[in-house]
């Protein structure tokens, strides 16, 4: 008997900045590393891999929403466009790194 295994949208995938290996997320959707918080500028809506961009998206930025939780402010680098994600710190099967949001939080204070 064979095992039907779940379709989910909510893909890993290799990190074009660093190469890490990013495991899809425990909840939600993975939309930038783990490990260096850098995204790709594939959506125009989140999830939607409607933008023709592909440019890199670096995290500038960490702001604090009272609904949301911490948010990643992420700029393309190819065409300049932010997006703001909610960082996954929580998430049990591999949180967002605490260290480099921190790091990230630093350079935004200077
Ligand atoms: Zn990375
Ligand atoms: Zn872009």
């Amino acid at each position: 008997m064979q095992t039907k295994r779940f379709i989910v949208r909510n893909d890993g995938f290799v990190c074009l900045h660093c190469g890490h290996h990013v495991p899809p997320a425990k909840a939600g959707c993975r939309n930038h590393c783990t490990q260096c918080l850098y995204s790709v500028h594939l959506d125009v809506y989140p999830g939607d891999r409607a933008a023709a961009c592909g440019g890199l998206m670096e995290p500038v930025a960490i702001e604090y929403n009272s609904r949301k939780g911490y948010q990643i402010v992420h700029k393309c680098k190819s065409c300049g466009m932010t997006t703001k994600n909610v960082a996954a710190l929580e998430d049990e099967i591999e949180p967002d790194s605490l260290f480099t949001v921190l790091a990230i939080m630093n350079d935004a204070a200077h």
